[in-house]
């Protein structure tokens, strides 16, 4: 073997190692970067939503809430208005009818766990146990299964936010109007102002228990809907976006 062969040989087995170290780290990186995204698939965290349509979103949480929720479907109802209801697991338990009900006025049914509680706080299994479970109490009742999720007090994070998409919701809903129904010293006037600023795209969060909201209510409509807004779910407002 001549010096140059011997030098040949060096050069083109360290090139042949390397090429194959290199492939071998590539194919590493692949399987991560792949492994990566399944693991980071996270629900979307919605607040206000951009469209050209003159759509606006109703949302009322915690329920079913007995009469007074009962009292606001039929203000939706005589007003031909649509909304959304981000109900408790628990109380779906306690109310299937009402439930029921939701579905069937052609309402919007989110999932918003089974007992209220802070998410971020509890273990993952705990998360996982939250979300699942309410999945299935909303479904055994109405026949439909949530495909939107807010959060109790909007605590969230990555990872709860994994557990929520893994559970067949792409999407999170925060709002971009809060009525604050449950301030103390809240009055009905102060949640009619609140709410009457909607405008197109805007997500606007109540609660089905309050009796004010309930009070505000027809006003509410009556005000948003002279602006030329119209009342459509949260998916009807999501599906009428233009920014994706
Ligand atoms: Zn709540």
């Amino acid at each position: 073997m001549t010096v140059h062969n011997a030098k040949c040989w060096l050069v083109c087995g360290w090139a042949f190692a390397f090429g194959i170290r290199m492939k071998s780290l590539l194919v590493v990186l692949g399987v991560a970067l792949a492994m990566s995204t399944f693991a980071n698939a996270q629900s979307e965290k919605i607040t206000k939503v951009k469209t050209d349509q003159p759509y606006v979103a109703l949302t009322f949480d915690d329920g079913p809430n007995g009469e007074n929720m009962a009292a606001m479907m039929k203000i939706l109802a005589d007003n031909e208005a649509k909304a959304t209801f981000f109900l408790i697991g628990k109380n779906v338990v306690k109310e299937p009818e009402l439930a029921a009900k939701v579905h069937e006025q052609g309402h919007e049914i989110g999932n918003h766990t089974m007992t209220h509680p802070h998410l971020t706080k509890l273990p993952a299994e705990e998360v996982d146990g939250q979300i699942a479970e309410t999945q299935k109490v909303i479904a055994e009742a109405t026949g439909v299964t949530p495909i939107i999720f807010r959060a109790p007090y909007l605590d969230q994070n990555n990872e709860v936010l994994t557990v929520v998409e893994q559970y067949g919701m792409p999407y999170a809903i925060g709002s971009s109007i809060s009525v604050r129904d449950w301030q103390k010293d809240v009055t009905t006037e102060k949640i009619y102002e609140r709410a009457a600023k909607g405008q197109a795209g805007d997500v606007i969060l109540m609660h089905s228990w309050s009796v004010h909201t309930r009070e505000a209510l027809p006003r509410i409509i009556e005000t948003l809907r002279s602006k030329g807004l119209q009342f459509v779910t949260v998916s009807e407002l999501l599906a009428a976006r233009t920014d994706q």
